[in-house]
């Protein structure tokens, strides 16, 4: 069976008629059955981002310069949601926990840098007297 093939009964199923094959709901697919019919895990915005490319023959110069305004994909060809506007303060609370974040992480590391002299030096043999 060839990989088409496989995917073809991967991805469809008889329809209402019982006679077409449709596409399957991808709802109801798990995860490794999308990855059998070779999609992989990424954002809806990426998604069309790919999509765009595809569109384009794979260059992303065309996709800047589309001029298919009227395509439901037109405004999303960049990888970036323009509806979605990150406000100022948004943006500053990101940035303080970003900064949260990296002070946990350093102060873990210190940890942990510490906790492995103290075993260096409890796991140091002592010096015994000689007699
Ligand atoms: S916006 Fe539409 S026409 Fe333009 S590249 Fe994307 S999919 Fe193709």
């Amino acid at each position: 069976m060839t990989r088409d093939r496989r995917s073809v009964v991967v991805g469809t199923e008889l329809g209402a008629d019982g006679r077409r094959l449709v596409g399957r709901d991808p709802r109801k697919m798990d995860m490794e059955e999308l990855r059998a019919l070779g999609h992989i895990p990424m954002s809806p915005i990426s998604a069309l981002r790919t999509n765009c490319i595809s569109c384009c023959g794979g260059s992303t110069d065309e996709v800047r310069k589309c001029v298919a305004v009227g395509c439901a994909s037109w405004p999303f060809r960049m990888g970036v949601n323009p509806w979605r506007s990150v406000s100022e303060g948004r943006r500053e609370a990101g940035r303080r926990l970003a900064a949260k974040r990296a002070e946990k992480i350093a102060r873990a590391k210190s940890d942990l840098s510490a906790g492995q002299q103290d075993d260096f030096h409890r796991s140091k043999p002592r010096e015994q007297p000689i007699s």
